[in-house]
C-alpha cells in the first residue's frame, strides 16, 4: 500500500471541463424498468472525452484531470469495460457522481435558500441567488459530488 495513498482518506477532486448534457443513454424500443443499467461516474466520462475523442495522451490526460497517469489508467480501463458492458449486453448508461471539480466554472450557494448554482469561470460575479434574489451569497470551493 502506498504511504501516499492509506485506505479510508477522501479522494481529490478530479478536475473536469465539461458538464454531460445527456445523461442517460438507453437501447431503443426496450422499457426502462426491464432494462438493466451500468453507472458511469462524471470523471470516467472526462477520461474517454480527453484521451479517446480528444485524442490527448494518457499522461496529458491525467495532468488535466489533476491525478496520476496511473490513476487515470484505471479510470478509463473501468470506462470502457462499462462502455462495453453497456453496448454488447444491450444496457441502459447512466452518468451520474464521482468526486469532482469542475474547473470551468465556479460554484455558489445562497445563505438562506441553500440554492446552489454554477456560473462560467470568466463570467462576472454574481449578485444575487437566482431563486430567491437575496445578496448573501458564497463561492463554494468546489463541487463534492458523492459516488453512487
Ligand atoms: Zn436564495
Amino acid at each position: 500500500m502506498s504511504p501516499n495513498n492509506p485506505v479510508g482518506r477522501p479522494q481529490n477532486c478530479r478536475h473536469i471541463r465539461f458538464s454531460p448534457d445527456t445523461t442517460y443513454f438507453k437501447p431503443a424500443g426496450v422499457r426502462r424498468h426491464l432494462l438493466e443499467e451500468v453507472s458511469l461516474t462524471i470523471d470516467e466520462v472526462e477520461a474517454v472525452r480527453l484521451a479517446d475523442l480528444n485524442g490527448l495522451y494518457q499522461e496529458e490526460a491525467a495532468r488535466k484531470m489533476n491525478i496520476s497517469r496511473p490513476t487515470f489508467g484505471r479510470i478509463i480501463a473501468q470506462a470502457h469495460k462499462k462502455i462495453a458492458d453497456a453496448l454488447v449486453n444491450g444496457k441502459a448508461l447512466s452518468i451520474s457522481g464521482g468526486t469532482v471539480l469542475n474547473v470551468m466554472r465556479r460554484l455558489f450557494a445562497c445563505n438562506d435558500c441553500d440554492t446552489q448554482w454554477e456560473v462560467a469561470r470568466e463570467a462576472v460575479r454574481p449578485e444575487h441567488c437566482p431563486s430567491c434574489g437575496n445578496g448573501r451569497i458564497h463561492r463554494l470551493r468546489q463541487r463534492r459530488q458523492g459516488r453512487n
